[in-house]
C-alpha cells in the first residue's frame, strides 16, 4: 500500500522525518479512533508485516509529543490514542463495554468549563469525560444480567 500523501505532509508539518513506522502508526491511529495500543500494533503489522511492540511505542511517544495523535486514558482503562486533536473535543465512554465516542466541546474554545475557584491557576484546559452506558449496552443490560447467573 503506497504512502497516504497527506501523511507524509502531515509528518513533514510538524518537522518530522518521514518513515514507514510512522506512517503506519498515523494510519492505524488515523483508521481507529481511540484505538489502544494492542490494537494499533496490530493493524501496523497488517500494514508493514512487522512492528515490534518497543517501535510501535516509541513512534506513538514521537507523534504524541509531535501533537499530531493525542493520548487520553480514560480512568480504568488503557491508554488510548486518536488523530483528532486540537479541536479540545470530549468523550463519551461506556462504563459497561469501554467504548469511547467524541463528542464536540460544549464550549468550543479551551477551557471549556469555568473552574467556581481557580485560585489563581492560569487555565488552559479541561479534561471533561462523560462516563454511563452506550446504547448498545442501555439496551441489553437485563439480559446481560440474567445471563450471568
Ligand atoms: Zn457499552
Ligand atoms: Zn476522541
Amino acid at each position: 500500500m503506497p504512502p497516504a500523501p497527506e501523511l507524509e505532509t502531515t509528518l513533514r508539518g510538524a518537522s518530522l522525518r518521514v518513515t514507514r513506522p510512522r506512517l503506519a502508526v498515523l494510519r492505524a491511529v488515523r483508521d481507529h479512533p481511540h484505538a489502544d495500543t494492542d490494537s494499533i500494533i496490530g493493524a501496523v503489522r497488517a500494514d508493514l508485516g512487522e512492528g515490534s511492540h518497543q517501535a510501535v511505542y516509541d513512534v506513538l511517544r514521537v507523534l504524541t509529543t509531535a501533537g499530531l495523535v493525542r493520548r487520553i486514558q480514560p480512568s480504568g482503562s488503557v491508554a488510548r490514542y486518536e488523530a483528532r486533536v486540537g479541536d479540545n473535543h470530549h468523550h463519551l465512554v461506556c462504563r459497561s463495554c469501554g467504548v469511547i465516542a467524541d463528542v464536540d466541546c460544549a464550549v468550543g474554545e479551551t477551557p471549556c468549563l469555568t473552574a467556581a475557584d481557580g485560585q489563581g491557576f492560569v487555565i488552559d484546559e479541561a479534561e471533561v469525560v462523560y462516563w454511563g452506558l452506550c446504547p448498545d449496552c442501555s439496551t441489553t443490560s437485563d439480559s446481560g444480567r440474567i445471563s450471568r447467573g
